[in-house]
């Protein structure tokens, strides 16, 4: 387990200085950055080794056993027809879609500003992302910088490094990355003022925290209406409010979860960083790039997180075909020197 330092105070957050080092005018397409932001808390992450093979069993049992018990839930619904390709594509489209309202938005344009888009597009981001149900942009947003500033440190709402060494204290660890910090105070109106006051400005994602209520009332009703009128039946719509609501939110919320949970425990490290962050294969592919963490937590401003070719980053792909035609622009991307700096 990484060992835990104790945080100095922090300083007051500042988008600025997370954006730092960009050296290209405005009418730039691209910003290749040279000076990665800094590392806080220490520049040398003291990496001590990964968990043991019992700790590595137990948290894999964790993660594999929910996941095949729902495989098994929608095999047996199939059986009694409670279950459809309707309503698959509404389970897993429905994921696809808000999860990248996610990715792109929430997290690579609004968290770490690290492109630049059209005002339409801003509005389309951040719907699509807060029909996830995730929270609303200037809360989720203000959590996630609030993470970075501290990552793996006290101070960070969702590590799953801040219990004691054993394999119990790294269940404990890992259930609290992945949805127990939820239920730990975190979320606070104190937290949003300080980590996302720029946020706070924008008209439409002022909105969208004061009404997210509405929000989630619509992204549970919208699947169930789809259905409803797909199969004129009132059957059908409860169905639709069961795999496309309900199931797919919970769905979505794991493959978010498990980014700070799994993705501070497994995988490899290619860059320096002042946490415990890896870049995990299968989340890089399943959660639209999105576990290619170690490189995010290195270079957190940049657009793209699949550094290497083969790192699979659908957000990535999607940014960079939203810049080629004219939607985004200034794509934040780490110089040659950026990536040299940083590397292990
Ligand atoms: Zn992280
Ligand atoms: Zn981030």
């Amino acid at each position: 387990m990484a060992t835990v330092q104790e945080k100095p105070t922090p300083t007051e957050y500042s988008v600025a200085e997370d954006v730092q080092g960009s050296n290209v005018g405005d009418q730039s397409t691209f910003v290749r950055f040279d000076e990665p932001a800094p590392l806080p808390p220490s520049e040398e992450h003291e990496d001590d080794g990964a968990p043991s093979l019992a700790q590595k069993i137990l948290m894999i049992n964790v993660v594999v056993l929910p996941i095949l018990a729902l495989m098994a839930v929608v095999w047996m619904s199939w059986q009694y027809g409670f279950m459809g390709w309707l309503y698959v594509g509404l389970l897993f489209g429905g994921w696809y879609v808000t999860g990248l309202g996610i990715t792109v938005g929430y997290h690579r344009l609004f968290s770490h500003h690290s492109f630049q888009c059209t005002r339409s597009a801003k509005i389309f981001w951040a719907t699509v992302g807060a029909l996830a149900v995730e929270g609303s942009p200037v809360k989720w947003c203000a959590t996630h910088r609030k993470h970075h500033q501290f990552s793996d440190h006290h101070g960070d709402p969702h590590s799953p490094h801040l219990h004691d060494g054993g394999a119990i204290n790294a269940i404990k660890g890992f259930i609290h990355a992945h949805f127990g910090w939820l239920i730990t105070g975190h979320w606070t109106e104190a937290d949003t003022k300080k980590y996302a006051p720029d946020l706070m400005k924008d008209p439409v994602l002022g909105w969208l925290d004061r009404n997210y209520v509405w929000v989630v009332v619509a992204s549970l009703l919208l699947p169930a209406v789809i259905a409803g009128l797909v199969t004129m039946s009132f059957s059908g719509a409860l169905l639709g409010l069961l795999w496309g609501g309900f199931a797919r939110v919970g769905f979505t919320h794991h493959m978010t979860w498990s980014i700070n949970s799994i993705c501070h425990v497994f995988g490899t490290r290619d860059y320096k960083s002042s946490d415990d962050s890896r870049n995990n294969l299968l989340f890089g592919v399943l959660s639209h790039g999105e576990g290619w963490h170690n490189n995010h937590h290195a270079f957190p401003t940049s657009a793209r997180h699949g550094l290497k070719w083969w790192q699979f980053d659908l957000s990535w792909l999607i940014i960079r075909a939203m810049q080629a035609t004219g939607l985004a622009w200034k794509v934040r991307l780490p110089s040659e020197k950026a990536l040299e700096k940083r590397a292990l």
